[in-house]
């Protein structure tokens, strides 16, 4: 039996290399390995206002991102969240067995708070809470994860194990998986921040889709650091952000890259940088553009997924249902 992993992005903005290299990349690399589940959270997405159509549009595009980039649909199960109404079901018991000082904690609640401070709604209060059910469901073992998803994996883990002291072995407690390198992804022209794909100025972030010329002109306009030299350094945070992406993407080794662009400039380095993203690129984004135009082939990939998922999820929902005293359906219905 291969272990269950599971992952999610949410239909917001546009997928970034942040994005690639902390979450697409390494699926593609485990998906022999593991019985995966990837997912796209659009529940998640309308903690903050997303107009309809845009995020309809957004969640095909973005399923036909994960295939670009090397994801199988037939070896994994890839669905939309709010197909499999366990997902809500699940998220309700659970935000009672959750304090309000934990949720007070999660600094990314803080964060988007600050940022959308019109619309502190309570579905972003326990996005979290979510989050844990969409893990739980499936009975996870493995959570690849960015470190900016660290405390949210940390807050599932304690609901777990807490509804386990009562209920026991009913949720199997998941781990993370954080990748080595490029675990986090910085801004390019704020590099003490994290690259998001909501981030309302594109310059921040190098898109999947972004044409080469924007690619080219983005690292251009990329901040650097003060000096000249080329190396990983916590004084460097930009030059460092900029060597991370490429050995993420190269698969040079730092100190490799060090040497190599040891005496030529940042101008050179930048050239060289953004010529290794439109190459890396340009695969995927041809795949992109064949499968867009194809929403027949997109549609039966997520009917089947959430086929395949709802059966899953169903089963962790109806013994949990069963633990907390809800009375089994069918007796009711039947
Ligand atoms: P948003 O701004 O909407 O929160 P996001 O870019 O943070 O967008 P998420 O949907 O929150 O994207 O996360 C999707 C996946 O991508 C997660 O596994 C997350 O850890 C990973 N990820 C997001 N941003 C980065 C980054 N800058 N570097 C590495 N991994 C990232
Ligand atoms: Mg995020």
């Amino acid at each position: 039996m291969k272990k269950i992993l599971l992952s999610a992005i949410a239909p917001t903005g546009s997928l970034t290399i942040g994005n690639y290299i902390g979450a697409l990349k390494n699926w593609k690399d485990m998906q022999g390995q593991y019985d995966c589940l990837f997912m796209v959270v659009d529940m998640h997405a309308i903690t903050v206002f997303q107009e309809p159509s845009s995020l309809r549009s957004r969640c095909f595009s973005f399923v036909a991102q994960y295939l670009a980039c090397g994801i199988e649909p037939k070896q994994n199960t890839i669905f939309i969240q709010s197909h499999i109404p366990a997902h809500a079901e699940l998220a309700w018991i659970l935000n009672c067995w959750t304090n309000i000082g934990e949720l007070n904690r999660m600094t990314q609640f803080k964060n988007k708070a600050k940022k959308h401070s019109s619309n502190i709604n309570a579905g972003l209060y326990v996005y979290p809470v979510l989050m844990a059910s969409d893990i739980l469901l499936y009975q996870t073992d493995v959570v690849p994860i960015g470190d900016d998803q660290k405390q949210h994996l940390e807050l599932t883990r304690d609901i777990a194990v807490r509804f386990n002291n009562l209920h026991k072995g009913v949720f199997h407690i998941p781990e993370p998986y954080i990748s080595k390198t490029g675990a986090r992804i910085m801004s390019l022209l704020d590099p003490k921040r994290k690259m998001d794909k909501s981030d309302s100025n594109p310059n921040n972030y190098i898109a999947l889709l972004d044409e080469p010329s924007v690619v080219m002109k983005k690292i251009k306009q990329a901040i650097t650091d003060s000096g000249t030299e080329i190396k990983l350094d916590k004084t460097k945070p930009a030059i460092s952000n900029l060597l991370t992406i490429y050995s993420c993407l190269s698969g040079m080794t730092l100190s490799e890259l060090e040497e190599k662009f040891k005496n030529k400039n940042y101008a050179l380095f930048k050239k060289e940088l953004a010529e290794l993203l439109i190459d890396r690129l340009k695969p995927i984004q041809g795949r992109y553009k064949k499968l867009i135009d194809d929403k027949n082939y997109i549609s039966a990939i997520l009917e089947e997924g959430a086929k395949k998922a709802n059966e899953r999820a169903n089963k962790t929902l109806r013994i949990v249902q069963k633990k907390v005293g809800f009375i089994a359906r069918g007796k009711v219905e039947g």
